[in-house]
């Protein structure tokens, strides 16, 4: 397996980098998850985009411009000859000295790209819809850091995924700190009540999820009415539908929430119809590796 890091094509146990990133050290840095599907990279340009912007709000720069940023992923993936893949697009503020002042890190920064095989939810859980639960856990502040920004800090993330290990469960629903859903641990989250979507504005501690935006520009073309609300627990066990989305999971239908059956406890008709919309999509655009 090939590795691009910093301009090189490297092989998987010469892809290291130094004890003094402050990627590793901090967690200072960003990152994307991307897919591929039948030799087309999926949404790209608004991966990159978010990238930046994730970069920007950190003060940190790309070390190469959007265009060398493609180029450099469309190779690594033509040297993995993959065709339907995951690709990992990190970028941190690269090697500096012990303290966490960014100023002590010289150079560009460090840019790590991975492709691989994607490893996915269980194909059953589309077929009959993913049970979870709220965990306590609760979302990061969104006061405190951006939940826009893609950072390499995802111990947040990672303290709920193990309260769904826990629970035997494959996703968690997390809440702000004033015990409103906010999102899933690599997910975001829609429900469907009367015929409308509703999914949690970003503020309230969610991703800008490119799934969720392409969801809801499907929605939108098949005469959905979609709308960005807060809602609690209460609506979420009260809703007719309930499904999740990101790159890796894409649209998955949600049968249970602590316990509580949604809807009729099989994914509903407009769930669905989503799934299908999405995977129309992923197999009608892209950009040709
Ligand atoms: N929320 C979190 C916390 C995520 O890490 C992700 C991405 N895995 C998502 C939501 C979904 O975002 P996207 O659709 O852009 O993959």
């Amino acid at each position: 397996m090939k590795i691009h890091l910093n301009g090189k094509l490297v092989e998987r146990g010469e892809a290291v980098v130094s004890v003094f990133d402050h990627g590793l050290l901090y967690g200072d840095g960003v990152f994307e998850g991307i897919r591929t599907y039948n030799g087309r990279v999926f949404k790209l340009d608004e991966h990159l985009a978010r990238l930046e912007e994730s970069g920007k709000a950190i003060m940190l720069a790309m070390p190469i411009s959007r265009e060398e940023m493609k180029n450099a992923v469309l190779d690594t993936l033509r040297a993995n000859g993959l065709k339907d893949a995951y690709i990992r697009l990190v970028v941190t503020r690269g090697e500096g000295d012990l303290g966490l002042d960014p100023r002590k890190c010289h150079g560009k920064g460090t840019l790590i790209i991975i492709t691989d095989k994607i490893s996915l939810y269980p194909e059953e859980h589309y077929r009959n819809g993913l049970e979870v639960v709220t965990v306590a856990t609760r979302r990061n502040l969104p006061e405190a850091v951006s939940p826009k920004i893609k950072s390499l800090n995802y111990l947040n993330n990672i303290l709920a995924k193990i309260e769904a290990n826990n629970a035997g469960v494959l996703e968690a629903i997390m809440l702000s700190a004033d015990g409103w859903v906010a999102e899933c641990t690599g997910d975001n989250i829609f429900i469907v009540r009367k015929g409308q979507l509703i999914t949690p504005p970003t503020y309230i501690g969610a991703l800008d999820g490119i799934t969720r935006a392409t969801v809801m520009d499907l929605a939108k073309k098949n005469g959905i009415p979609c709308t960005e609300a807060l809602f609690t627990r209460y609506d979420v066990f009260n809703a007719d539908e309930c499904f999740l989305t990101g790159t890796a999971a894409e649209v998955i239908p949600v049968s249970k929430v602590d316990s509580r059956p949604i809807g009729t406890g099989k994914p509903g008709p407009i769930t669905l119809k989503l799934v299908e919309a999405y995977k129309a999509l992923t197999r009608s655009e892209g950009v040709a590796i």
